[in-house]
């Protein structure tokens, strides 16, 4: 970098930040920026493009085209060389503009007599807010120095316009972060919630953009690098979780990156603060890692964008811990969150919201036992959103409408208040019992895996808990827990019971579900891997212990306990012997015994549905699992967006596969349930219950509209349906079945 082009640049900074000093509207602060920057660069032209809307770009402020085109001039992402910029998010240095690819003639700019052109984008943190360009006459290249020399501009631009310098007139002019957004997610948990933003993670606000001193700058930033060093080496020697220190040891490979630094001392030299130098490299590495898809390195990616807010957080002295108060009706925004952290909010949220996450993710198990309305995949939403803003999160549609204008906000309300309304015809039916309209009776009990999930037994009405999920204390703990401390526990779930049943499935650990204090295993296909209760036989530690844990909890009262994924008859033989040997050690240490132990098995794998009748005889009851069973059946990963909701639960030959699993049950007369998500949508558990399921497990508030729908219906009637629909060939029988409901009013 030549002196000249440094103390050029440094000068262009000063004015910047004068420019950012003075009182002035936003328009025309915009207006003297692209004057200073033409002036500076010696072009003849400097404009700026910011984005009206997601996808239009509209001309903001020139130097050089003419004036009449400032906010008429309008292009849409992609679209010329401008546009190309913005979508691509990479810079444009062509020699001879109108000959290079994708150049589009703008002739109410009056562009046609300029042959250079260098536009970079306008980004913060992965954001992308428009397009700064210069062009001028004589037809050459911009030197790397031009190019590095304008994207430092557009970097204090990105920050001036977060700070609200630029807010004026016009969609494109708007104070940023004031205008209603949009924003597509994934569902993660099923529910609307209205409330306002509190950020998990506040973001640092950095407000001196430009320093005179590079000296000064150079040195805060280099004491707050060690000091990082130091806290990084410091955790490093004290994790012994090997995921920990891997992230740790990525961490520190950054933290001594020469590459990391030397950019940042460039930065500076340029006449950025230590803080912009480290936010221009954060916000490299974002829009890096919108390109990336291979996931180690995106993982790198993140490692970096986490060094750097601590590094901010360091030259700032902004902690995470603002002091502020959660607000009301508070809906957590984060990129994620760990499932302990979720568990410690707990239901003082009305809503959660994550920019990344999965849906099999440990936050998400937690939002859905609490269930907390969740949409994971909210691209942009930790830098849109303020502490504070009004939201509404749509979990049914993955959508989150974030300051949100009134027509949304009406039509959102209304939709709460039908579901509200649904709600309260469901609790006038919740002591009914559920028989259905032919007379067949159908338990209807709940899914759990918490102690906060057991009021709602009574709430909702459910019979007992069809499946008591134990992973969960494991998964939000730093270490494995004790067997006093579970039987502590389930002691107290059987309590909240009240006599009501209670299935207990042991731990599931392995595939999507890892324990943070375990050694994770690299397996190509974890979800056909070591799990569950795979690693319970092969390592019976953990699995003995939690079964003397639940003997004990039971002290005395009846029992039942379902183990997690058995493929075959001997798995099952088994782990039936470690209970059996559980029983007898408790009996000689002269523990109370169960009144009555039962003993049953998840069926999450086709396997099980064929093996030997004298599973089905030894076993006490099955209840299938559907999530994994259908993963398996129809070979589609339930974790994997492209293919997860591919196939129809109703498809003709997954349910002719569960009427076989009923037959064989019948047969050996063996107790069946069904305790899969798809228990708690109502049309799929009215054709599970027509085709001889007698027992659903479910989310506590789905409850009220299967009941619901069962109490009206005829199964007899609705088999049928499913018959036909079966015999004319029908993939799925859905369509009938909607059909018939809608006949049947
Ligand atoms: C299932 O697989 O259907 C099930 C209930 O278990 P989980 O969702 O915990 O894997
Ligand atoms: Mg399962």
């Amino acid at each position: 970098m030549s002196d000249r082009t440094e103390s050029e640049s440094r000068k262009l900074l000063g004015r910047l930040r004068d420019t950012m000093a003075e009182e002035a509207a936003g328009q025309a602060r915009l207006d003297k920026i692209t004057h200073l920057t033409a002036d500076s660069m010696g072009t003849e032209v400097c404009s700026i493009y910011l984005f009206r809307d997601e996808d239009t770009l509209e001309l903001c402020a020139t130097e050089g085209l003419k004036s009449e085109a400032v906010h008429q001039t309008r292009m849409r992402l992609g679209e010329g060389l401008v546009g190309r910029v913005a979508r691509s998010g990479k810079i444009v240095n062509a020699a001879d503009a109108p000959s290079a690819r994708g150049f589009r003639y703008m002739p109410e700019t009056g562009e046609e007599i300029y042959s250079s052109f260098l536009g970079v984008p306008i980004q913060r943190l992965g954001e992308k807010l428009g397009v700064l360009v210069v062009q001028s006459k004589q037809a050459r290249e911009f030197t790397a120095d031009e190019v590095y020399a304008l994207e430092v501009v557009a970097m204090v631009l990105a920050e001036m316009a977060e700070l609200g310098a630029f807010v004026g007139e016009g969609a494109a002019l708007k104070a940023r972060h004031t205008q209603p957004v949009l924003i597509r997610g994934t569902q993660g948990q099923e529910g609307a919630a209205e409330g306002h933003v509190w950020l998990h993670e506040p973001r640092v606000v950095v407000t001196n953009l430009v320093a005179d001193d590079p000296e000064k700058e150079m040195e805060r930033l280099h004491k707050a690098v060690e000091s990082l060093r130091v806290s990084v080496d410091g955790i490093l020697a004290n994790a012994s979780d090997p995921e920990q220190v891997q992230v740790l040891e990525a961490y520190r490979m950054f933290a001594n990156s020469k590459g990391w630094l030397k950019r940042m001392e460039e930065d500076i030299e340029r006449g950025l603060s230590a803080e912009s130098a480290v936010e221009k490299e954060q916000s490299n590495a974002r829009a890096r890692m919108s390109q990336v898809t291979d996931a180690y390195l995106r993982e790198r990616l993140q490692d970096l964008d986490d060094l750097s807010n601590r590094l901010l957080r360091i030259l700032t002295g902004q902690g995470a811990e603002t002091g502020a108060d959660l607000p009301a009706n508070p809906v957590l925004v984060a990129r994620n969150i760990g499932p302990g952290e979720l568990l410690e909010y707990g239901r003082s949220l009305k809503g959660v919201v994550l920019e990344e996450g999965s849906v099999g993710s440990h936050a998400a198990i937690v939002a859905r036992a609490l269930a907390i309305p969740l949409v994971i995949h909210a691209g942009r939403i930790t830098t849109e959103a303020l502490n504070g803003d009004h939201i509404m999160v749509d979990g049914d549609q993955g959508l989150v409408h974030l300051r949100p204008d009134d027509s949304v906000v009406s039509a959102f309300r209304d939709k709460m208040a039908m579901q509200a309304e649904a709600l309260e015809r469901y609790a006038s039916i919740r002591e009914t019992p559920c028989v259905s309209a032919c007379g067949a009776r159908i338990g209807l009990h709940m899914n759990a895996g918490l102690m906060a999930d057991l009021p709602s037994l009574s709430n909702s009405g459910a019979e007992g808990v069809g499946l008591f999920r134990t992973e969960l204390q494991f998964l939000v703990r730093n270490q494995m827990p004790r067997r006093m401390e579970l039987a502590a526990l389930y002691a107290r779930v059987l309590d909240a019971a009240g006599g009501r049943q209670v299935i207990f499935r042991t731990l599931d650990i392995g595939s999507d579900k890892v324990l943070p204090y375990m050694k994770p295993n690299d397996e190509p296909n974890p979800a056909l891997g070591w799990r569950a209760i795979r690693v319970g036989l092969d390592k019976p530690g953990v699995l003995r212990m939690q079964l003397q844990a639940l003997l004990r909890a039971a002290n005395g009262r009846s029992l039942t306990v379902m183990f997690p994924f058995v493929a075959q008859l001997d798995e099952f033989r088994a782990a039936r012997a470690e209970m059996d040997k559980a029983i007898a050690r408790e009996e000689r240490l002269g523990h109370v015994l169960p009144e009555r132990i039962e003993v049953g098995t998840m069926l999450e794998t086709p396997s099980l549905a064929y093996a030997p009748d004298g599973f089905f005889r030894e076993v006490d009851f099955v209840s299938i699992g559907g999530n994994d069973l259908k993963q398996f059946f129809f070979a589609a990963d339930r974790e994997n967006e492209r293919v997860r909701r591919r196939y129809d639960t109703l498809n003709t030959s997954f349910l002719t596969f569960i009427e076989r699993i009923v037959q064989r049950c019948e047969a050996a007369g063996t107790p069946l349930s069904f305790c899969g998500e798809d228990a708690g949508r109502p049309i799929e558990a009215l054709c599970l219950a027509a085709i001889g399921l007698r027992s659903l497990s479910m989310r506590a508030p789905s409850i009220g509209p299967v009941k619901h729908l069962l109490l009206r219906s005829n199964l007899d009637e609705v088999r049928k349906v499913i018959l036909d629909a079966r015999d004319s060939d029908a993939q799925s029988v859905r369509p009938a079945v909607m059909e018939y409901l809608r006949g049947a009013g």
